[in-house]
C-alpha cells in the first residue's frame, strides 16, 4: 500500500451505482437517484439508486425464486465452499480499490480501512466457507424403537440491513454464515456508505454465486429497510446500527410475519482502569486509541473511561496527551491516524453531545470542536471529557463520534456498579495486575466481551453480540451460524 496508488485510486471517477436484483443491475423503480456526499470534502461522489418499496419487493421476490429452485441451497458443499473461497481471493486481489472506494464513501482512515474492510470481509468469508461442510446434524438419544435425526437447514431469505462505519466487515459477518448454510440473501447497505458493499456484491457474481442468491438494494432505511422489515416473505433479519432502528425491526417483525430478528445495537463501553494497571503508559495509549480510531464510529468503542480516583489526574493528562498526537485529517492519506466523520447530520449529533456534557457540570479537556472546515468535509478533534457523572447524558448515550467521558471512582465494587449503569452491554475493558480482580471484573460487568489489559482486537474464532439493549444474537464464530438455520427433527418410529 503506497500513497501514489491510494491518489490514483482516489482520482477515478466513480460511475453510478445501481440495485442488484437476480443477477442484473436494475433502476429504480420510479428513476429515482440520490447523492453520494464524500464525507471527505463534502462533494457530491457520484449517485446511487434511490430505492422504492417495490424495489425492495422485487430484491425479495428474486431472493425467493432462488431459495426455492435450489440453485445454490442444492448444491454440493464442496460447490458452494469453492464459490465462497473464489469470493473471497476476488476480494483480496481488489482490496486496495474496494478500501479507496469505501473510505472516500464513509471516510474512515485508510490504514484501519484496508484491514478492517477487505482484509477482514475476505477472512471471514473464508472461515464460514471452511465451516460449511463441517456443519453435522444430530441423531438424538431416544429409545431403540425410535430413529431421531435433527436436521440443519437453511432458513429461506435472509434480509441484512448494514450500518455506514464498516460495510465490508459488518456486511461479511452477515454474507458469510447466511451464504454459507444455503439462504438466499437481500442486503441493504447504509445510504452513507454504500459503494464499497455494493462492488463486493459484484464481486460475488463474478465468484460463480449465481443470480437471485444474493441481491442488494440501495436507498433509504426508511423506504426500503421498512418495506424488508415489514415483507411477509423475509424470514430472517439481521441487522447492525442504531437501538432506535432496531427496535422499529421488532415491530415490523410483529406487524408482518413474526420473522426472526438479530440486532447488534450500540454500546456506551466502559474501559476500567485500576491504579495497579501493569503498565499505565500503555493503558492511556490504548485507552486513546479505543475511542477515536475511525473517529469514535466503533460499536465497540470504549466511549466511557472509568479509572481510580487516586490516578485520575495524571493518566486522563496521559490519555489526552495521546489523543492530541492523533492527527486528524484527509482519511485517503498514510499519515492520517482519525479520519471523517461519516456525514454533516452525524458530526452536528457530536457536537451536541458536547455541548449538552459541558451543560451538565463535564470540562473538556481537549478538542471538543470541528476542525478543517475550510476542506469542505467533516471532522473533529478528539475530544476528552472530566467530570462526567453516571447519570450525565454522555454516560448514558451512545455518541458514535471522537467524545471520551471520563469518571472517577474509588473501590471495585463502585467501578462494577458505574460499568453496568447504561441500557448497554457491548464490550467493556479492565486494567489491573491482580488476578483474582481481573476475573471477578470478566464475571460482574455486563458486556458481551470483556477485555483484560487490552482492548479490541477480538478475531473472528469470538462471537460478537450484546447483553442488554446492545442487541441479541451473534455475529463471528460458529455461533453465528445458528441465526441461518432451522432446525428440524425426523422422528422416525422402527
Ligand atoms: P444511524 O442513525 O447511525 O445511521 P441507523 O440504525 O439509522 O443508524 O442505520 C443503520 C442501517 O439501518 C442503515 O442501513 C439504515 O438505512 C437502516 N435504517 C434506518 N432506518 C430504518 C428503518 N426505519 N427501517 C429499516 N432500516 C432502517
Amino acid at each position: 500500500m503506497d500513497q501514489s496508488t491510494i491518489n490514483a485510486l482516489r482520482a477515478q471517477v466513480v460511475p453510478q451505482r445501481l440495485h442488484v436484483i437476480d443477477g442484473k443491475d436494475v433502476p429504480a423503480s420510479d428513476g429515482g437517484l440520490m447523492d453520494v456526499i464524500s464525507p471527505i470534502d463534502g462533494t457530491v461522489l457520484t449517485q446511487m439508486a434511490k430505492g422504492t418499496a417495490a424495489d425492495m419487493e422485487a430484491a425479495i421476490a428474486a431472493a425467493r425464486a432462488a431459495f426455492e429452485d435450489g440453485r445454490w441451497a442444492g448444491q454440493p458443499p464442496a460447490a458452494r465452499k469453492k464459490v465462497l473461497h473464489k469470493w473471497a481471493d476476488l476480494i483480496e486481489a481488489h482490496a486496495l480499490e474496494l478500501a479507496v472506494l469505501g473510505v472516500r464513501d464513509n471516510g474512515t482512515e485508510i490504514g484501519m480501512a484496508i484491514k478492517a474492510e477487505p482484509g477482514s470481509a475476505a477472512g471471514t468469508i473464508r472461515y464460514y466457507a471452511e465451516a460449511l461442510d463441517k456443519i453435522y446434524g444430530e441423531i438424538a438419544p431416544t429409545s431403540s424403537d425410535v430413529l431421531a435425526m435433527i436436521h440443519k437447514e437453511p432458513v429461506g431469505v435472509v434480509g441484512a440491513i448494514i450500518p455506514w462505519n464498516f460495510p465490508l466487515m459488518i456486511g461479511a459477518w452477515k454474507l458469510g454464515p447466511a451464504l454459507a448454510m444455503g439462504n438466499s440473501v437481500v442486503l441493504k447497505p447504509a445510504e452513507t456508505a454504500s459503494l464499497s458493499l455494493m462492488r463486493m456484491v459484484e464481486l460475488a457474481h463474478e465468484a460463480g454465486l449465481p443470480s437471485g442468491v444474493l441481491n442488494a438494494v440501495t436507498g433509504e432505511g426508511a423506504v426500503v429497510g421498512e418495506a424488508m422489515g415489514l415483507s411477509m416473505d423475509v424470514d430472517v433479519l439481521v441487522f447492525t446500527g442504531s437501538g432506535a432502528t432496531g427496535r422499529r425491526l421488532m415491530e415490523y417483525s410483529a406487524r408482518s410475519n413474526m420473522k426472526r430478528v438479530y440486532l447488534e445495537l450500540g454500546g456506551k463501553s466502559p474501559n476500567v482502569v485500576f491504579a495497579d494497571a501493569p503498565n499505565l503508559e500503555e493503558a492511556a495509549m490504548v485507552a486513546a486509541g479505543a475511542i477515536f480510531r475511525n473517529a469514535g464510529q466503533v460499536c465497540v468503542a470504549a466511549s466511557r473511561l472509568l479509572v481510580e480516583a487516586s490516578i485520575h489526574d495524571e493518566f486522563v493528562a496521559a490519555v489526552a496527551k495521546n489523543a492530541e498526537a492523533l492527527r486528524v485529517g484527509d482519511p485517503l492519506d498514510l499519515q492520517t491516524a482519525i479520519g471523517a466523520v461519516n456525514s454533516e447530520r452525524q458530526l452536528t449529533q457530536n457536537l451536541g453531545f458536547v455541548q449538552s456534557a459541558q451543560d451538565e457540570g463535564g470540562q473538556i479537556i481537549t478538542g471538543g470542536a470541528r476542525v478543517l472546515a475550510e476542506t469542505g468535509g467533516f471532522y473533529m478533534a478528539p475530544t476528552v471529557v472530566t467530570g462526567v457523572t453516571p447519570d450525565a447524558r454522555l454516560a448514558q448515550q451512545e455518541v458514535f463520534g471522537p467524545v471520551l467521558g471520563v469518571t472517577a471512582f474509588e473501590s471495585e465494587e463502585e467501578a462494577v456498579r458505574i460499568a453496568n449503569s447504561t441500557v448497554y452491554g457491548l464490550a467493556g475493558a479492565v486494567w489491573t495486575s491482580n488476578l483474582g480482580r481481573a476475573h471477578r471484573m470478566v464475571r460482574a460487568v455486563r458486556a458481551g466481551v470483556v477485555h483484560v489489559n487490552t482492548y479490541g482486537g477480538a478475531d473472528g474464532t469470538v462471537p460478537l453480540g450484546g447483553h442488554g439493549q446492545s442487541g441479541n444474537g451473534h455475529d463471528k464464530s460458529l455461533h453465528a451460524l445458528e441465526k441461518y438455520i432451522n432446525l428440524k427433527t425426523a422422528w422416525i418410529k422402527l
